[in-house]
């Protein structure tokens, strides 16, 4: 779609003007003034003035060859051309009695040039600072806010080559519930006879990078409606009142252009729960008042439909949510298995690819990818392809990007000693053979020793099959252990334990914790929820709502969890200690070693 911009005018602008103005009154109106000022006369006049006495004060410019006077009263001022070698001159100026001090006689009026070099741009400066401070009020408050208080909205119009639906992969249930609002806008009729009302407001939720603003666009497109879009973080401004003036000038345009869609991306800048905490902010308060009223104000089947986007939809005030406000809420969430096979087909449409390349292994390898991680993962593809001299990109081109986009670039000069390469061996293989003697386990992927830029010295890559929804007890216990298996290993080889596992250490305990205080997995606590998650889509941190006496408790079962499940991974590292052993050299010796190549050497 093509944004149409509004135009702006600076502040510079208008000062640009004043400047232009007092250039030009310089240059042409001046020359002018001054030579009103004097007047031409002949010498003999000049001869009978001075014998006359009329003289006042005379200025001899020998240079110039020529003579600037005035008469008795300093009211006029005379010119004329001189007669070189006058020899009588001098006496005759003597006896005129005039006035040789001050040696320049001014021939413009002094106050005339005091004004115009002076007073003149101080006003102008003045009255254009008046101007633009009255214009601000106006902005700033009151209904009548006239044409200031503009909302910087970017408006799309309707044109050809927008974004559709078919340009969103996977997002499948937003769509369908999107088409709807698109056959409203199409159609309202339909919906008015029957009674029917569209909700005002709808509300995209869901982590970053999902395509929420990609699916308010393809909206826009499919219904070949105009289309606003605003980030919830424009309307806060510097001034109190500033927020709420752009929300109804916002609004205004909207009704005007309707039937048309209104797009507020990161609707929780504004929208956050009001409460009353001091030096709460004021302006953000006054904002969210005057959309809600704004969202009120309008009537049902106006034709404006309105979209927001949201990674925090906990943290939204009721008031906002309540029904006749953003009722309708969309998730969108990550996409699974097919919906990343989909969007890599997308993006990848973009650019030239091998016809062998299979998106499926990639879609699978990147578990757990958001859209825009997606587009990235291609992107970085076909920069590789580039830089190789390729003339389209492969699959290991693809392959390579996904552990870039994980795991960062590969770390050139990274020189790690033996020992250390040998420790790191032995830890990956741990993780992976734990992972795959257990049989709910995922089976490896690939698994590398080359130290990447984000610090990691290895990793195993695991795939999962299909999609997971739930996770069994038993699978999350085995996930722990596969955690646990790297440190495991290095005891079991080296009798000692190196700094490599705090990431693994981290996660195991993550995991055995929201086992034990959120998912109800220890006999203990039966079905209390202990934590509270927080942002479940930014991270998702956890704040333990539960006693002290508790809290001790649940340390003490989370030692334990990890702790049982250590030596559960030591144990199958043991029964296997001859695979550990070949694995770890052949993965010592080669860098990289793929999931096929793990299970033949395991099962051979
Ligand atoms: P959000 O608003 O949810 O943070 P965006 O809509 O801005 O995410 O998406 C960012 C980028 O990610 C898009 O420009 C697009 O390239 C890509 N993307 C995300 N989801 C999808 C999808 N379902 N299909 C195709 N591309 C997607």
């Amino acid at each position: 779609m093509n944004e149409v911009k509004r135009p702006k005018k600076p502040l510079i602008f208008y000062y640009g003007i004043v400047m232009l103005a007092l250039l030009l009154f310089n240059f042409l109106a001046m020359p002018w003034l001054m030579q009103r000022q004097v007047q031409n006369v002949d010498y003999g006049t000049f001869l009978d003035m001075a014998e006359n006495k009329e003289l006042g004060r005379v200025e001899v410019q020998q240079q110039e060859n020529q003579i600037v006077f005035t008469n008795k009263d300093n009211t006029v001022i005379y010119k004329t051309g001189m007669m070189p070698n006058d020899q009588n001159l001098t006496q005759a100026l003597k006896d005129s009695g005039a006035s040789f001090e001050g040696e320049i006689i001014e021939q413009t009026n002094p106050i005339v040039s005091f004004v115009v070099s002076w007073v003149l741009p101080i006003v102008l400066f003045i009255a254009i600072g008046e101007y633009m401070s009255k214009k601000m009020m106006q902005r700033a408050g009151g209904p009548n806010a006239m044409m200031f208080g503009k909302s910087n909205a970017k408006i799309y119009v309707k044109s050809s080559e927008g974004i559709k639906f078919s340009d969103v992969a996977g997002e499948d249930e937003a769509k369908e519930n999107l088409r709807e609002i698109v056959d409203y806008l199409h159609n309202p009729n339909k919906y008015r006879e029957i009674g029917a009302s569209m909700p005002k407001g709808i509300l995209l939720v869901g982590p970053p990078g999902t395509g929420k603003t990609m699916l308010a666009k393809a909206a826009a497109g499919e219904s070949n409606v105009p289309f606003f879009s605003m980030s919830g973080s424009e309307f806060v401004e510097m001034f109190v009142g500033m927020g709420a003036s752009k929300v109804r000038d916002l609004f205004k345009q909207a009704k005007e252009k309707a039937p048309c869609i209104v797009f507020i991306d990161e609707i929780d800048a504004i929208g956050q729960k009001r409460d009353g905490r001091l030096g709460g902010n004021d302006e953000r308060e006054q904002t969210l008042n005057q959309l809600l009223t704004e969202m009120d104000g309008f009537e049902e089947n106006t034709g404006v439909i309105i979209l927001a986007a949201t990674n925090r939809p906990e943290s939204l005030d009721p008031a906002l949510t309540r029904p006749g406000r953003f009722d309708r809420r969309i998730p969108v969430e990550l996409p699974d298995l097919k919906g990343r096979e989909e969007i890599l087909k997308v993006h990848a449409k973009k650019v030239k690819v091998d016809e062998k390349v299979d998106f499926s292994k990639i879609a699978r390898m990147a578990s757990g990818a958001s859209g825009a991680e997606l587009a990235n993962i291609i992107n970085e593809a076909a920069l590789r392809a580039v830089r190789d001299g390729r003339r389209f990109v492969t699959q290991s081109d693809l392959e390579e990007s996904i552990e870039v986009v994980i795991a960062g670039y590969q770390k050139k000069n990274a020189i790690l000693t033996d020992e250390e390469k040998k420790i790191v061996a032995y830890h990956e293989i741990g993780h992976a053979l734990v992972a795959a003697k257990q049989t709910n386990s995922a089976p490896v992927q690939k698994i590398t020793i080359v130290p990447r830029t984000s610090g990691a010295l290895g990793y195993t890559m695991q795939v999962e099959e299909g999609n997971h929804y739930l996770m069994s007890q038993e699978e999350l216990e085995n996930k722990i252990a596969t955690l646990t298996g790297g440190r495991a290993a290095e005891e079991l080889i080296f009798h000692s334990a190196s700094t490599g596992a705090s990431n693994d250490i981290e996660q195991a305990t993550k995991l055995a914790r929201a086992m034990i205080t959120r998912y109800g997995m220890s006999k203990d606590f039966d079905m209390v929820a202990l934590e509270t998650v927080q942002n479940q889509y930014l991270g998702g941190d956890a704040s333990l709502a539960c006693s002290e006496q508790t809290q001790t408790e649940i340390d003490k079962q989370v030692v334990a969890l990890v702790k049982k499940q250590h030596e559960k991974a030591m144990k199958i590292l043991e029964d296997n200690r001859s695979k550990l052993d070949e694995l770890a050299n052949h993965l010592y010796e080669k860098e990289t070693i793929s999931g096929e190549e793990f299970m033949s050497i395991l099962n051979g």
